[in-house]
């Protein structure tokens, strides 16, 4: 269509008296205001509430640690490869013999990071996880100020006690 056309489409008549003064407007948009008092409220004051999701809620990461407290991650980079959004990195060590209280297998992951901001929560590195070090918990992610915060290091992920 024309703009021309659309313009003819326009209404020209003059406006009526209640038009002009606009307070049939007014009440009208007042009216629905008031409605809205009155309804359940679907908004929630995070954090100090929260919602309650579903079970299948993908929240942020955690490592996990095996029944004796070890790191379970080997770093095998299993979870990066399978990461669509390319946030994860890690670098992998080898363990000591003084380390085997610490570390569950002969590799570890001595830098284990997530970038949050690159994370679109799809769970595939869970799934990926041979070792079931990685998992999604139901914790939301929080706000922050900085890009460099939103980076999750080992020691941010890593729960102190085996979840099984
Ligand atoms: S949840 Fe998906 S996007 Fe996020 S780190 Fe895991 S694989 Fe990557
Ligand atoms: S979290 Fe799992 S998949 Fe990822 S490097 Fe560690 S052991 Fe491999």
């Amino acid at each position: 269509m024309k703009l021309t056309d659309r313009a003819a489409l326009i209404n020209r008549d003059p406006m009526t008296i209640g038009e002009r003064i606009y307070l049939p407007a007014i009440m009208k948009g007042l009216s629905i205001t008031v409605s809205h008092i009155f309804k359940k409220k679907v908004t929630v004051s995070y954090p100090e509430e929260q919602r309650q999701f579903s079970p299948v809620f993908r929240g942020l990461h955690v490592l996990n640690r095996d029944e004796e407290g070890r790191e379970r991650c080997t770093a095998c980079g299993l979870c990066a490869l399978a990461c669509p959004a390319e946030a994860i990195t890690m670098e992998a060590a080898e363990r000591k013999a003084d380390e085997k209280h610490l570390y569950r297998e002969e590799k570890y992951a001595a830098k284990y990071e997530i970038n949050m901001l690159r994370c679109i929560f799809c769970g595939f590195c869970e799934e990926a996880c041979p070792k079931d070090a990685v998992y999604m918990s139901e914790t939301v992610m929080p706000a922050d100020y900085t890009r460099r915060s939103f980076i999750y290091k080992k020691e941010d992920l890593l729960i102190s006690h085996p979840k099984k």
